[in-house]
């Protein structure tokens, strides 16, 4: 296994925060449907654990906070008053739609094509007319897919969802966006890299770091992988990246034009996690679970991400889409601060909030960008600007981040 960086993983990332403290810089969550990688974590000896979901979550929308429970009747749609009923339409739609897609031929859908003629924010103007409506649907898919609704077709919004099911349950947006039953269900002890890193450590020298395959030779039967300083001959080669990367790669004979293609047309995402530090999850003692969907970017969602033995309390922050690409390289003096409370109401709530709150001590924060920004392999052209992509951790400048992620928790 030739793997170009110099660890294992992938967008599967331990963040040591000293102490024997780690949080996830990327992927944390399995939830129900997840069988593969739950089987895999099992084998490996890799225990899981519940996300911690007690209390009510908080909506935060126009300046001010709304607390709700996830098991009332919108499930985890946010009770907002012009726009819960036409987003849960619209959710039942969406679920009713995917149905529809056979899961190993989406373009035979019956609808395929005038589904893929279409981007999600098409179908949205179109079907949802509150812009709270809208901006539910919005946050919904910036989280699960961490780009915008403009970006992405309508067809592959629906095989997305249906791919979120398994052999015996239909996948759905529910399935995808829930914590209790869906998607956030469970977190892995001692951090999800655990499982790619006692993986490695059963293939032992079969796994090879820092070696990017920039080149796959087809002839005589056999496959030639040829990275820096390094090749292997096989039978077969597998190639385990996602479609840009993969794209990156000189393959000769080529690869047929419509794979060929198919690399071109499959972008990445954009995405950070932003984790605020805390001597205890303070959240927790005012009923809160510390998931909260907010209006005010870049942190439009956060969980409790404090690890099983309950401190420090860590509050994980996803900064998505626009947000994130606008915050692709930004230095520590970047780092966003709160905007202003925009109503007198919010305001007189944050304050009072801010009064009764615990006082937090951000210890660290870090942020992650996804593997579109950051490129396992050298490419060339301009220099990337530094703080570009992988993990970094800052001090003080997370107090501000953190300050906005706290206000819309405690700001009740
Ligand atoms: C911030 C973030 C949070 C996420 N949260 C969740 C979550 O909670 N739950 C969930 O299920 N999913 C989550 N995901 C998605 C999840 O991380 C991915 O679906 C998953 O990691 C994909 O695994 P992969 O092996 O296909 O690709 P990757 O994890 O991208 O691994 C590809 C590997 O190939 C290597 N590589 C690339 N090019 C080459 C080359 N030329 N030669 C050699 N090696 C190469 C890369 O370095 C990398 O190690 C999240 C993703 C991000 C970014």
């Amino acid at each position: 296994m030739l793997e170009a960086r110099d660890r294992v993983g992938g967008r599967v990332v331990s963040v040591d925060l000293g102490n024997g403290v780690i949080t996830e810089g990327g992927a944390e969550f399995i939830g129900p449907t997840q069988d593969r990688i739950a089987a895999l974590a099992k084998d490996v000896g890799v225990e899981t654990f519940p996300t911690y979901n007690t209390g009510d979550n908080v909506y935060f929308r126009n300046g001010t906070a709304t607390r709700y429970s996830s098991s009332g009747p919108l499930g985890p749609v946010p009770p907002d008053p012009t726009g819960a009923v036409e987003a849960e339409k619209a959710i039942l739609q969406l679920d009713d739609m995917a149905k529809t897609i056979p899961l190993d031929a989406p373009w035979t859908a019956p609808r395929a094509k005038e589904w893929d003629a279409q981007t999600f924010e098409t179908w949205k103007l179109a079907n949802v007319l509150t812009p709270s409506g809208r901006f539910l649907l919005d946050v919904a898919i910036a989280s699960i897919f961490s780009c915008e609704p403009r970006d992405v077709s309508l067809l592959f919004v629906l095989f997305y969802l249906a791919a979120a099911g398994n052999e015996s349950n239909p996948g759905d947006i529910e399935r995808l966006v829930n914590t209790g039953g869906g998607a956030q269900e469970r977190r892995f002890v001692g951090g999800s890299q655990l499982v790619p890193i006692e993986l490695a450590e059963r293939l032992g020298d079969r796994v090879v770091l820092s070696r990017p395959v920039r080149r796959i030779v087809t002839e005589n039967g056999t496959v030639t992988a040829v990275a820096d300083g390094y090749s292997v001959t096989a039978q077969r080669a597998v190639v385990a990246v996602p479609p840009p990367l993969a794209a990156r790669i000189d393959y000769s004979p080529q690869l047929p034009a419509l794979r060929d293609q198919l690399t071109q047309r499959m972008p990445m995402g954009t995405v950070m996690k932003v984790h605020a530090v805390y001597p205890e999850p303070f959240w927790r003692a005012a009923g809160l679970t510390g998931q909260a969907v907010a209006d005010t970017p870049p942190a439009q969602a956060t969980f409790d991400n404090t690890p099983p033995s309950g401190t420090p309390g860590i509050l994980m922050a996803f900064v998505e889409a626009e947000a994130a690409r606008q915050r692709l390289g930004a230095s520590r003096d970047d780092l966003p601060t709160r905007p202003p409370s925009t109503s007198p109401t919010g305001r007189r709530r944050s304050g009072r909030a801010a009064a009764r709150s615990a006082s937090p001590r951000p210890a660290s924060c870090s942020t992650t960008a996804a593997p579109s920004a950051s490129p396992p392999i050298a490419s060339t052209g301009p220099a990337p600007r530094p703080r570009r992509s992988g993990t970094a951790t800052w001090t003080a400048p997370c107090a501000r981040a953190s300050a906005a992620a706290k206000e819309v928790l405690t700001a009740l």
